[in-house]
């Protein structure tokens, strides 16, 4: 059992996708950013994610959105599932604590999938994965990394 979840991640890899600036911090105008990318395992697409922090604001952590499941040609959000994470930044590294999916924005993209409770990502089939995933995502997507690694945050 164990091995097979140090497969799974030895073969995901992470494709940046865009970003997006949404809106400026009311306090003190930085920069709230949105970004996108693809995760794939075995070279087929598994998920598509976004993540939204603010510029400057590390406090506030990263919002996660995961969309896990079955992509391609044909296939509707009912084949795939949303998953919520709230990342946070400690001395140690990056910590991730699963949210109800419902919490975060993106809520009105069908596409997205349903949308999954804490308890049903926590007692589900796709835990492990989900968290091999996020722990690449940290690493593998420069844009978070430099947010999480930024010297003016530390
Ligand atoms: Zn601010």
């Amino acid at each position: 059992m164990e091995e097979n979840v140090e497969e799974i991640r030895e073969e995901i890899s992470i494709e940046i996708g865009e970003n997006f600036v949404t809106e400026n911090c009311l306090d003190c105008g930085s920069q709230t950013r949105t970004v996108n990318g693809y995760v794939y395992t075995e070279n087929c697409a598994r998920a598509i994610y976004y993540a939204r922090w603010t510029d400057s604001h590390l406090e506030r952590g990263i919002q996660i959105l995961l969309s896990i499941g079955q992509w391609g040609e044909g296939t509707t959000g009912e084949v795939r599932r949303r998953i919520g994470v709230a990342c946070r930044m400690y001395s140690n590294g990056p910590a991730f604590m699963i949210v109800d999916a419902s919490e975060l924005p993106w809520d009105d993209e069908e596409f997205l999938g349903r949308a999954l409770t804490r308890q049903g990502v926590l007692n589900g089939p796709a835990k492990e994965e989900v968290f091999s995933i996020l722990d690449r995502l940290v690493f593998d997507d420069h844009r978070i990394k430099a947010f999480l690694y930024s010297e003016e945050n530390q």
